[in-house]
């Protein structure tokens, strides 16, 4: 694997490149900052399963101190078969997320995999996350690039950190600088075992971080794919100094449509934040959501 070199922060990552150690990037999605000295949680379903249950969400992860709300409507789903209990609402997901946000009050993010349907995921999003599977898709990139609107970029789980910071450059080549970075683990001769099937890369944060002026989330739901390594995991990414976490929030975790293996119940959420907001202190990050001038 190559590693980053003078010549590629120079010629390859332009604008993506720290221009000095105080250069740091703030991505204002809503009302909620992401990168300044706070830490944001982005939490919520894996899934939209149905108007009721992602509202109750957005509520619930509100009051326990999420700063965005998550929720799926269209699906990277490994197989191709959708049944009754495995599915994606797709636009009628979206219409349920945005009111969800707008009665909550949290600005929210989700996927979009087609750039032929960037606008229409773009009219019911504050936040456009490029899922892992398609962070080199480059005509995507270039979709949302266009949008203007903040990009949550996840790092794929085969690429390295040069990969990941092109993928980004592709981003604000295209006029858009509002990229936030998640890194969701990758993979490694010993992973797809139940106990690891991705690892989670916590020192790319800090190098990152020596590199790019991004901000820099981590996903310990998407990366562990096992409900008690989430917490650990979140604490860890808190503790290195990553500007936060996105993590899937259940009513019913086993009963989650998508991924019933990772989420966290509303008392394991709680518990978590309690202890983000304990290691936030110690790290000397504010919990709060702020909005920061420009
Ligand atoms: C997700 O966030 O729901 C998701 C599918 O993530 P990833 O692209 O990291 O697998
Ligand atoms: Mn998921």
């Amino acid at each position: 694997m190559k590693d980053i070199s003078p010549g590629d922060l120079e010629k390859g990552l332009p604008l993506v490149s720290k221009r000095d150690a105080a250069h740091k990037t703030v991505v204002n999605v809503g009302t909620h900052a992401i990168g300044r000295s706070n830490f944001t949680v982005i939490a919520g379903p894996c899934a939209v399963e149905s108007q009721g249950q992602i509202v109750e969400i957005a509520h619930r992860v509100k009051a326990l101190g999420a700063h965005l709300l998550r929720g799926g409507a269209f699906k990277p789903l490994t197989f191709p078969y959708r049944s009754s209990s495995v599915f994606e609402l797709r636009e009628e997901g979206l219409r349920y997320l945005k009111k969800a946000g707008e009665e909550a009050g949290l600005p929210v993010v989700t996927e979009v995999m087609d750039p032929r349907l960037v606008e229409r995921v773009a009219s019911c999003a504050d936040m456009l996350q490029i899922g892992a599977r398609n962070m080199q898709n480059f005509p995507l990139l270039e979709a949302v690039a266009e949008t203007g609107m903040p990009v949550l970029l996840k790092r794929h789980f085969g690429c390295s950190l040069r990969d990941w910071l092109g993928a980004a450059e592709y981003l604000l080549k295209g006029g858009n600088p509002n990229v936030v970075l998640c890194e969701r683990g990758i993979v490694a001769p010993h992973t797809h075992q139940p106990a690891s099937r991705f690892i989670v890369d916590l020192q790319v944060v800090p190098a990152a971080q020596e590199m790019t002026h991004l901000p820099i989330l981590v996903d310990p739901s998407h990366s562990t794919f096992r409900r008690a390594y989430v917490a650990p995991v979140a604490r860890a990414a808190c503790a290195i100094g990553a500007d936060g976490v996105l993590v899937d929030v259940h009513p019913a975790p086993e009963q989650a449509a998508v991924d019933p293996l990772q989420a966290l119940g509303y008392p394991d959420f709680e518990r978590l934040i309690q202890d983000l907001r304990g290691i936030c202190k110690v790290v000397g990050r504010e919990f709060e959501s702020s909005l920061a001038p420009r």
